[in-house]
């Protein structure tokens, strides 16, 4: 065996022993809120990857997009509609355009009482609160209110919000943060969003 590959094997053997001593630390078994924000691409497609591995364990699921797209995306078109996923598209209310408050505001609430019925059930394994951050940015909705709730939610339900500009108090409640980062996107070279990548 050359050096280096026994200086590699020596420090593998050591990684391992750190790593399988957290895994023997990591014993609880609970629901977890996952919060990813932050302005690089990858947030709202991590989660339906989430939504992926739940049902691929026969988990159910419910999702709900607080900001309505200009167009149906990939992921409503395959997850909409299956026997394990509630599905729901709101904030009709929500354009940049619209610039009416109390619309908006109205928009928000109705979307807060289906997500506030769902954190009650606890049917639902995870729940996907896709572009929620926005709703606080704007104080389209109260966030105590939404943070007591998810606090009271059944203990092994697991919810994950996107959106970018999180508040530090969201930051504080969830249990996995991930600030994606901008470093490079297509866009700004002139690409077109695309089918499959974006969309
Ligand atoms: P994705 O849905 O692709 O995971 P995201 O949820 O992280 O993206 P959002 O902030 O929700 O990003 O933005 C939605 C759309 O804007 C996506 O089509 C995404 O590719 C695009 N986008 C994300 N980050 C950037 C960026 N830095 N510049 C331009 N467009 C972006
Ligand atoms: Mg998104």
């Amino acid at each position: 065996m050359s050096d280096k590959t026994q200086r590699h094997n020596e420090r593998m053997k050591r990684m391992k022993a750190v790593v399988d001593k957290k895994i023997a630390q990591s014993t609880e078994e609970r629901g977890v809120v996952v919060l990813l924000t932050g302005n690089g691409k990858g947030k709202s497609s991590s989660a339906f990857g989430m939504v992926a591995r739940a049902l691929g364990h026969g988990q159910k699921v419910g999702v709900i997009q607080f900001i309505k797209g200009r167009m149906s995306t990939g992921e409503q078109m395959f997850f909409d509609g299956l026997d394990n996923v509630d599905y729901h598209v709101m904030g009709d209310g929500f354009t940049w355009e619209t610039q009416n408050r109390e619309q908006d505001i109205a928009s928000a609430e109705q979307a807060w009482k289906l997500a506030e019925t769902m954190l009650k059930d606890e049917q639902y394994d995870l729940l996907i609160f896709d572009e929620m951050t926005y709703l606080f940015k704007y104080d389209y909705l109260s966030l105590d209110k939404v943070m007591t709730a998810i606090k009271n939610r059944p203990y092994e339900q697991s919810v994950v919000i996107t959106g970018r500009a999180a508040k530090p108090e969201l930051k504080e409640l969830a249990d996995t943060v991930s600030v994606i980062a901008d470093e490079k996107h297509a866009f700004r070279q002139g690409v077109k969003a695309r089918m499959g990548i974006e969309y």
